[in-house]
Formats: structure tokens, sequence, C-alpha cells
């Protein structure tokens, strides 16, 4: 059993107690907030991230797609594989990121 310095007032309280008994304030050793803490944080760091993913595709989907329709109907259309391109590899990348997302929830 050790003895740590409350937070708030500074006397000396076990590291089991639930608070000081002193002021009250909760007592918790800094270990099991990591343990506590860190799964959850990595599992929402991941949907987070795949979330981005999901955003970014999209509006990149959108962008190609109006891209590949101005370019079409354009008076003077120039022959480009860059917009279709553009557009299939955020598609792919969009539909990549939805199963990832499914995967990781499921
Ligand atoms: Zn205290």
């Amino acid at each position: 059993m050790a003895l740590v310095k409350c937070p708030d007032c500074g006397t000396n309280v076990s590291d089991r107690a639930p608070a000081c008994v002193n002021c009250g304030c909760p007592i918790s050793s800094a270990s099991d907030v990591a343990a506590l803490k860190t799964p959850l944080t990595t599992t929402q760091g991941t949907a987070k991230r795949l979330k981005a993913h999901s955003a970014i595709s999209m509006t990149l989907l959108v962008v190609s797609l109006l891209w590949v329709f101005m370019a079409s109907s354009s008076p003077n259309p120039e022959p480009s594989i860059i917009a279709p391109a553009v557009c299939f590899l955020s598609l792919v990348w969009l539909i990549v990121t939805r199963i990832r997302i499914w995967w990781h929830h499921g």
C-alpha cells in the first residue's frame, strides 16, 4: 500500500482509498485510468479515422463526378482519362472504407 499526495489539498492518502480523507477529492492510480481508457480510445480513434476516410472519399467522388460532367458538357471536350480515373479511384476508396467500417462494427 503506497501513499499518494491528494491533487487538491496535498494530504497523504492511501492509493487504495477511493477518495481523499481530508477533502473528498477522488483518488485513482494512473495505471487504473490508463487501463480503462486505452482500449476505448483506440476503438474510437479507428472509427474516427475510418469516418474521415469515408467523408474524404465521398467528397472526392462528388467533385470528380462534377468534373466528368463539366468536361463532357464543355463545347470543346478534351479527351482526358484523369477525371474518370479519379472518379473510379474515389469510388473504390469509398467502398473499401465502407467495408472496413462494417468489418470493425461486425
Ligand atoms: Zn484532499
